[in-house]
């Protein structure tokens, strides 16, 4: 489960969420849990989550090491600040920052080269739905992101890939979770097509979009959901909380 504050939360409303989400009993054999905060907030998320099993990730990166580069942060910076994943290529990167697929593969690329795990987001907008171009479009965001991949036909296994549908991110629309299964299967067989057996069994496919307490269940009942991108209800403890514990009801 993993947590996209994106940019909320002030100092103190972190270190309340995060130190009510560090005293209560997770399970951790039976999720994994991220929090994946602003910048400047993840040195002091680090500290607080220190010695338990919650991992922290960044929300974006460079694909440079360093540079002159200015409001950037680089794979490395990440790691010093404690990150052990990165979330790329979030629908806001591509439409609001322009990122493109190119622009995301070499983030990808950097950020393996670097020893972070990245959680690479594909996703198609309403009227590409409408248009019923979905399986296209994330055919071609899947063969463009991850094309240095493609081409050496090996993937980490650790890679975390995201399906989130941009009209169900922070609108209250979520996929049925029949509609999510759907793409998520078609992640998948692109996953074994692509690559070995072994590795397209592997890879978790993380749903994201307007996941909250009330379909989470329904949602991770589906074989190929593995795991839940969270931005709005990752805010709250109590929210985001009776979604790690999914499994429990
Ligand atoms: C997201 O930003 O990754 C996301 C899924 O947001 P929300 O849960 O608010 O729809």
């Amino acid at each position: 489960m993993a947590a996209n504050w994106k940019m909320n939360l002030s100092l103190d409303e972190a270190r309340d969420l995060l130190i009510r989400i560090k005293k209560n009993e997770i399970d951790f054999n039976k999720v994994d849990v991220l929090v994946a905060p602003p910048f400047t907030t993840l040195q002091l998320a680090n500290e607080l989550l220190d010695g338990t099993d919650i991992l922290v990730a960044g929300q974006n990166m460079h694909w440079e090491e360093k540079g002159a580069l200015t409001g950037e942060i680089s794979a490395l910076m990440l790691k010093e600040a404690g990150c052990s994943h990165v979330i790329l290529g979030h629908s806001e990167r591509r439409k609001l920052f322009f990122e493109t697929s190119e622009i995301i593969n070499r983030k990808v690329d950097a950020a393996i080269v670097a020893g972070l795990i990245p959680i690479v987001c594909v996703g198609e907008t309403l009227k590409e739905r409408e248009e019923k171009k979905t399986f296209d479009i994330i055919k071609a965001q899947l063969n463009e992101s991850l094309e240095f991949f493609c081409e050496k036909e090996s993937l980490p296994t650790k890679l975390i890939l995201a399906y989130e549908p941009v009209w169900a991110i922070g609108t209250g629309k979520t996929a049925t979770p029949e509609a999510a299964q759907e793409v998520h299967l078609f992640l998948r067989r692109w996953l074994l097509e692509n690559f070995d057996h072994d590795t397209g069994e592997a890879i978790r496919i993380l749903y994201g979009g307007s996941v909250k307490q009330g379909n989470i269940k329904e949602l991770m009942f589906q074989p190929d959901i593995d795991g839940a991108l969270i931005g709005g209800a990752s805010l709250e403890p109590d929210s985001f909380l009776s979604i790690i514990r999914f499994y429990e009801s």
